[in-house]
């Protein structure tokens, strides 16, 4: 779950690069994710590419499927459950609050806008017939919502970037990019390969384009190569309880919480794991290192460069009360109890355990608005027009990863006029 600063960094020789030094022959392909849920495909707005409501669910059902929990293990072959045809955590979406309800229908009438298979609305005792132990006054059930070992996505993704002649160089940690010096790019012969990616290690790749998704990094990549340092990166840390095994009766399924539009990423959720536990939470602080999985984990130039950013500044003034109960709930996890109460009463502080953390990249401009939407950019000149950077890539970018590599090899094609 933890790792290092780039210790997982990968990259990609992608568009016609051309290797100039050590390949590295490590065939680990993870990125780990803290979860394996895959969304099935309720809502959002019926733009594929705007997801303006709620980033945590699915963009958009790009019409072929490539965006629900089927596709993406038909295509990887990676082991899951559910996806409505066989048995298994579906997701049921609750309202236990009178005033979520007019969000519930939205959510409801923006799944239908998208043709999500088989979403309907449903009443409490319909909730208390798949979630015995779960109370709430209304559901959205999305039966093809299920969990899948992303490790395995993810591999299954690389082996198939391989066959089709690319090259992984596992734990090369990008640190700049430059036009070689034998020519200008685009001169009248041009060069094949006008780009050099160089790696901390003093690796290097040439290249003709490069695209970039890096995730929590992706604002730093872009300065690297010239290009915009907005929207910047801020980090925030989720972290998760646990549901201690002779407890894991309680919850069957997917539960989770009708999404405040403010804060689409707040809300407890109660996620079945591959390995049979229960995952709950996460909550949502800011994290003192990019990637800071424990409390105490700190840099001083991401701090830095988080504080010092006016967008941060901004968010953090116009959300100070719910910044410090996100962070108490954090230290003291009966209040973090006590929100799981709302949806299952019968959980108690004895019942869980803290678990794992994840830390979110959150993009944000220098407003302080939470970035919301996919955001590829490049830049000017012989540098910048050859690169294209994934600058976010919102959740459930995972679950999406499919149409997200279709939206960009179009952007791609047109960038680069390929
Ligand atoms: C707690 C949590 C739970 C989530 N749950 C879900 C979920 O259930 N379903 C879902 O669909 N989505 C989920 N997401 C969201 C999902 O993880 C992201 O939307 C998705 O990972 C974004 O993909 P990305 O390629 O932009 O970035 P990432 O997946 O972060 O990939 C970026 C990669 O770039 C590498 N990198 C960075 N800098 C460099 C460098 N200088 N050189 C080389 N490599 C570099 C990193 O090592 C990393 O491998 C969750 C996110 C969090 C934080």
């Amino acid at each position: 779950m933890r790792s290092t600063e780039c210790e997982r960094a990968w990259f990609a020789r992608w568009l016609g690069g051309r290797r100039a030094s050590r390949r590295e022959t490590d065939h680990e392909f993870t990125r780990e994710f803290t979860r394996e849920f895959v969304h099935s495909t309720p809502v959002s707005s019926p733009d594929p590419k705007p997801c303006r409501f709620a980033p945590r669910l699915v963009p958009v059902d790009d019409g072929v499927g490539a965006a629900t929990p089927a596709a993406v293990r038909a295509r990887t072959g990676a082991p899951g459950v559910a996806d409505g045809e066989i048995q298994g955590p579906a997701q049921l979406i609750v309202a236990v609050d009178r005033e979520e309800l007019p969000r519930l229908d939205d959510l409801y009438a923006r799944g239908l806008q998208n043709n999500v298979r088989d979403l309907r609305l449903v009443g409490e005792q319909e909730i208390r017939e798949r979630e015995p132990h779960c109370k709430g006054i209304k559901a959205l059930d999305s039966p093809y919502t299920g969990i899948v070992d992303w490790a395995e996505v993810a591999r299954s993704y690389g082996r198939d970037f391989v066959e089709m002649g690319g090259e992984i160089h596992m734990g090369f940690c990008v640190s700049g990019f430059r036009e070689t010096a034998e020519g200008a790019a685009g001169g009248a012969e041009g060069m094949e390969y006008p780009i050099t990616v160089t790696g901390k290690k003093g690796e290097e790749v040439r290249c003709r384009f490069v695209l970039t998704c890096g995730g929590l990094y992706s604002d730093r990549l872009s300065r690297l190569s010239g290009c915009s340092s907005e929207p910047r990166i801020v980090p925030f840390r989720g972290d998760y309880l646990v549901l201690k095994p002779n407890k894991t009766y309680l919850v069957k399924g997917n539960i989770y919480p009708v999404p405040d539009p403010r804060f689409p990423f707040l809300g407890v959720h109660f996620t079945p794991r591959m390995d049979g536990t229960i995952w709950l939470g996460p909550n949502a602080v800011l994290a003192f290192k990019r990637e800071g999985y424990r409390l105490l984990d700190f840099s001083a130039r991401d701090f830095l460069d988080a504080i010092l950013f006016r967008g941060l500044q901004k968010l953090v003034l116009r959300n100070i009360s719910k910044g410090m109960s996100e962070m108490y709930r954090s230290i003291f996890i009966g209040s973090q109890v006590k929100l799981l109460q709302r949806y299952i009463p019968e959980i108690t502080l004895a019942d869980v355990t803290r678990g794992p953390s994840g830390v979110r990249a959150q993009a944000l401009d220098r407003d302080g608005n939470l970035v919301d939407d996919f955001v590829f950019d490049g830049g000017q000149g012989s540098l910048g027009s050859r690169v294209m950077h994934v600058r976010n890539a919102p959740s459930p970018a995972a679950t999406s990863s499919l149409s997200i590599a279709r939206m960009i090899a179009d952007e791609v094609k047109q960038r680069f006029q390929l």
